[in-house]
């Protein structure tokens, strides 16, 4: 068993620091201080990070970490955690790793011992979902959805029997054909939550059916960032026992003899699982 304590060890550590989804005042004292403190702060954009740090009167030197360098910067910053530093890892919203850079890092200091500190702060899913009026739990937090329609029907038909309430992300420029696929695979009378511009002036939530929702999206404009919470299904058609089972292989196989294609069913298998496409893409080829 590995055990790292957050507070008694003096070498590096990476503190994992939310930001604001839209009011500044959401950012916490002890995440000003936390990047105020550190040698470093890893950002998912530094450009965006560094408005942050001027409101906040942050001095502390950042360095961009991102999707696109995540493989050639961990080993950088892992060598100065090691070296004593403390570094803090934000992304440009909310909490790091929830459909945002991080995770690889996390898993990395994991891997080598080094103490990771996460601090509490802002995140859209979970602020929607306590207002949503929604059951709050059990809920499933999908995040975003594939951007390919054939994939995107895969992976709400997988969570159509869900009973949880279901967390999704868009981008705006999407809302509209999502809300369509939703309608599309939960039927038009599912009870839908959009949670527009949270914390922001103009937040609001439009709660009602798939349909009125897709009413709206047709008669409006869509602007702004939205959560969409979609409540679980009550009735669902399949008994628990014909969810999907096996190992993750067995299930490529049980998603290809439903039809499926094989990228798309290791890509809807490692969503599912929460395990990398690549990995599973080796293992299923046995490479
Ligand atoms: N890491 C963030 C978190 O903890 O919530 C999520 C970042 S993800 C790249 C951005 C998505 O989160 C947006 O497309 C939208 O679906 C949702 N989101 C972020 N800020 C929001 C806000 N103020 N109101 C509604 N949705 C928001």
């Amino acid at each position: 068993m590995q055990q790292i304590s957050s507070f008694q060890s003096d070498g590096g550590k990476l503190y994992l620091v939310p930001t604001p989804i839209g009011n500044l005042d959401d950012m916490t004292y002890r995440a000003i201080q936390t990047l105020k403190d550190v040698d470093l702060i890893a950002a998912e954009d530094t450009r965006h990070t560094q408005m942050l740090l001027n409101h906040f009167d942050i001095h502390t030197p950042s360095i961009s970490f991102h999707e696109h360098n995540t493989a050639e910067r961990i080993p950088q910053l892992i060598q100065r955690l090691k070296k004593g530093q403390s570094i803090a890892q934000c992304s440009d919203a909310g909490m790091p790793s929830i459909s945002d850079p991080g995770k690889e890092l996390v898993a990395a200091c994991v891997q080598a011992g080094i103490p990771v500190v996460p601090l509490p702060g802002p995140n859209a899913g979970l602020t929607a979902l306590i207002a949503s009026g929604l059951v709050p739990q059990p809920f499933y937090f999908y995040g975003f959805l594939d951007r390919k329609h054939q994939q995107q029907i895969a992976e709400l038909d997988q969570l159509k029997n869900h009973p949880e309430t279901l967390i999704f992300y868009e981008a705006p420029h999407r809302l509209k054909k999502t809300l369509q696929v939703m309608q599309e695979v939960f039927g038009e009378q599912r009870q839908v939550v959009l949670a527009r511009e949270l914390t922001k002036r103009y937040e609001e939530f439009l709660r009602g059916s798939l349909q009125d929702a897709n009413e709206w999206a047709q008669q409006n404009e869509i602007r702004g960032e939205f959560v969409i919470l979609i409540a679980g299904n009550d009735h669902p058609e399949v008994a628990a026992d014909e969810q999907p089972q096996g190992t993750p292989i067995e299930q490529v196989d049980a998603e290809i003899a439903r039809g499926m294609n094989t990228n798309a069913a290791i890509k809807l298998v490692a969503k599912r699982l929460g395990i990398k496409r690549q990995a599973l893409y080796k293992d299923y080829h046995q490479f």
